[in-house]
């Protein structure tokens, strides 16, 4: 049983994340207030509480785990001291306006739950943002050596001796009978080792596999575990310590594609796991060194150097915030936006949380960028198209004219944002005194509100279940926001907000009291029985809800209603389709991890931020352009020279057909006319494998798909 007040579950997919907790059985969540908490003389703990209904309640429990949050750390005080930083007066470190991750302290960077209580994914956006602004101060460092290019050792001349490593995590033991599936894979034909390596995701995992390959002469290598795009980099730093080719390796994705398919159901995962691995041990068994019988396409000589710049797309908070840390990095950027201003959503908010005007940074905001050295601005500007590969890019621009150029670029950001979200319900657009909290501020703004004796504001409106079904995350913020400046500037107006949760999180939480205290009235309303705003006979607008706690309908005549509706997607769709990578259930862009790649998209080297991943609040935006600006700086740093081969031709078996030349979706197939064979445009080739499946000499074959592979994998499985 979960005791709680507010669910605050307003990160990305987490109020999904809660639903699917709240279906299970045996788990219950419980709206409380708690009182206190007894040991009877059995050793129960009897917890006390307040239940909905005000009805006191006690019941006694084998254990309790308390939720105790986050404090500043005990050494918070000492450091700042010995660094000479500001703390407030919570203890956490003081931070500059409109720079969140500054200390009070020029040259001094925060990040992490030291600043502010946060989740992982804001941890790891912020220790990038907190590295790149580091790296400002210090000028831009020499890039690291590249790893030496190692030269696999020959593979196919000798019996295939398969190593199985299994991770052995706890999310995977619960699922799986490890032992078992260790055992049946030891079964396996040419398997000459198992092992199961505790969790591969932490430090060091990944000398046990070079040992074992090295102890046990292994010449495969099977590693069952979390996802391979997870495991990739590891796995590519094993198999060049270990002078194994990448091909004599493979990923069995043991948590998303066999775990979560079957919970609570040890034997369905396990006869699961065992197939995916005898598929991927059959593979491995066969897979062929195409080394003997082809060229590899980069002799070709037809790559072009990696470019060391970026693309950012879109002109708003997160995309000018982006570009701006780029170009101080001294790293060329296209910053693309498709209005004639700079500015985006920024350009209607007037206000920050804690009261700052905004308008005088985003006016320096965009004069800095429009100075910014090796920023091309190209304003009034769509991307059409995205072609070549991870360092490679190149983008067909459309601008205002209609003109189009071509430009190149090694990475991208993608900072489209998004609107305000809308309603067509609570009389929004039929009656004229129903706002937006956007709407409202810039009345506030403008001082075109008139002097109102009630405001009502409804949370969620439009959002978590209605017509869209995610929680906005800053909405709950920006109504307190608006509740402290009504109350500044009408001292005597009213101000009722009807919420189902209060979503103030971090330090926004402050600001919740404060509002409290000034005599905002708050009343909780149940999803399934939200307020009701209807129009009176006299013109004036009449709220109702049903006050869960009370049991009571309460009646509230008001001047102005003014609804939270947060914020939806841009029309995303035809840019994730230019870029080739994908939107979430939602229509935001979809990161490849959640928690730990927060700001990478699929397609390396594209990375996203601000509200085209998903709402939040402003200063969120800038850490996450930071971090985004951060992990495009670090990947252009990293593209290898020669990018890796996808599909080989056999120059033997080619016909010269041309058939893979007209199947090419990307054109980068042609015929030599000297010789009559088939090759590779390395810079353009996407790996989709179409031309190893058109060619009917089997002449073509795909790295990693090889025919024999393929086959002993579907062996494998059946
Ligand atoms: S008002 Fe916005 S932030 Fe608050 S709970 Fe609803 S959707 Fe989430
Ligand atoms: S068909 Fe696909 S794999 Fe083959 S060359 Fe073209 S892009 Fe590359
Ligand atoms: S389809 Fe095969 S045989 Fe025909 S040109 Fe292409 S590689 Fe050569």
């Amino acid at each position: 049983t979960v005791f709680f007040m507010d669910i605050r579950t307003f990160g990305k997919e987490f109020d999904r994340y809660f639903a699917r907790a709240e279906a299970r059985a045996r788990l219950h969540f419980r709206r409380c207030m708690l009182s206190t908490v007894k040991e009877a003389p059995s050793g129960d703990l009897t917890l006390f509480y307040t239940d909905e209904g005000g009805r006191h309640r006690a019941e006694a429990f084998d254990l309790l785990v308390l939720a105790v949050g986050f404090g500043p750390p005990e050494e918070a005080s000492e450091l700042a001291q010995a660094l000479g930083m500001d703390l407030t007066p919570l203890g956490f470190p003081a931070t500059q306006p409109f720079a969140p991750l500054a200390a009070s302290r020029p040259g001094i960077v925060l990040s992490g739950a030291f600043r502010e209580p946060k989740d992982i994914p804001e941890t790891v956006v912020e220790a990038a943002a907190a590295a790149g602004m580091a790296v400002r101060w210090l000028g831009r460092p020499e890039p690291a050596p590249e790893p030496a290019e190692v030269e696999p050792r020959p593979w196919d001349e000798e019996p295939p001796r398969v190593g199985v490593f299994l991770c052995d995590c706890p999310d995977l033991q619960e699922a799986l009978p490890l032992d078992r599936l260790a055992e049946a894979a030891q079964g396996l034909r040419d398997v000459a080792w198992v092992e199961k390596v505790p969790a591969l995701c932490q430090d060091g995992a990944w000398d046990r596999l070079v040992q074992a390959v090295e102890q046990r002469k292994l010449n495969r290598v099977v590693v069952g575990g979390c996802s391979p795009r997870e495991v990739a980099d590891d796995l590519a730093g094993m198999a060049r310590r270990t002078r194994l080719a990448l091909a004599c390796t493979e990923a069995v994705n043991l948590r998303e594609q066999v775990a979560w398919l079957h919970p609570g159901d040890g034997e369905g995962a396990l006869a699961h796991a065992l197939e995916a691995l005898r598929m991927a041990v059959g593979r491995l068994r066969r897979v062929p060194d195409l080394r003997r019988t082809t060229q590899p396409t980069a002799a070709r000589g037809d790559l072009a150097a990696p470019t060391a710049a970026v693309l950012v797309v879109g002109g708003g908070l997160a995309g000018m915030t982006a570009a701006l840390a780029l170009a101080e990095w001294g790293i060329p950027v296209h910053l693309v936006e498709q209005e004639p201003v700079l500015g985006g959503l920024l350009r209607r908010i007037r206000r920050t949380p804690d009261g700052r005007e905004v308008r005088p940074f985003l006016e320096d905001l965009v004069r800095r960028v429009e100075a910014a050295e090796g920023l091309t601005l190209h304003l009034g500007t769509r991307l059409v198209r995205t072609e070549g590969e991870p360092g490679r890019y190149r983008s067909l621009l459309r601008g205002p004219g209609g003109e189009e150029a071509w430009v190149d670029h090694g990475a991208a950001i993608v900072a489209t944002g998004g609107r305000e979200g809308e309603t067509s319900r609570y009389l929004r657009g039929r009656h004229p005194r129903v706002l937006t909290q956007l709407e409202l501020e810039e009345r506030l703004a403008e001082g075109t509100l008139e002097r109102p004796g009630l405001v009502a504001m409804v949370q969620c409106a439009g959002q978590r279940g209605q017509e869209r079904a995610y929680c906005s995350r800053f909405c709950c913020t920006e109504a307190v926001k608006n509740a402290l400046a009504l109350k500044e500037r009408f001292p005597e107006a009213q101000v009722a907000i009807f919420y189902q949760e209060m979503r103030t999180y971090g330090f926004h939480e402050l600001l919740y009291r404060q509002a409290r205290e000034q005599g905002v009235l708050f009343v909780r309303y149940e999803p399934g029985d939200p307020p009701e705003v209807r129009e009176g006979e006299d013109g004036r607008l009449q709220v109702t809800a049903r006050d869960p706690v009370l049991g009571e309908v309460l009646r509230l005549e008001a001047d102005w209603v003014v609804l939270s509706t947060g914020a939806a997607p841009g029309d995303h769709a035809p840019l994730a389709e230019a870029l080739g990578v994908s939107l979430d259930g939602n229509g935001f862009f979809q990161e490849v991890h959640p928690k730990m790649r927060p700001v990478d998209l699929a397609r390396p080297g594209i990375y996203v931020c601000g509200l085209a991943q998903g709402p939040r609040l402003m200063d969120e935006v800038m850490v996450q352009a930071w971090g985004a600006a951060a992990r495009a700086a670090a990947f252009l740093r990293r593209v290898p020279k020669v990018p890796a081969t996808r599909v080989v031709v056999n120059e033997k078996l080619c016909s010269g057909c041309e058939l893979c030349v007209r199947a090419c979706p990307y054109d980068a197939r042609r015929v030599d006319l000297e010789t009559r064979r088939a090759y590779v445009v390395q810079s353009l080739c996407q790996g989709c494998g179409v031309c190893a499946v058109v060619c009917p000499n089997k002449a073509t074959q795909q790295v990693g798909y090889e025919h024999a592979a393929v086959l002993a994998a579907i062996d494998g499985a059946l």
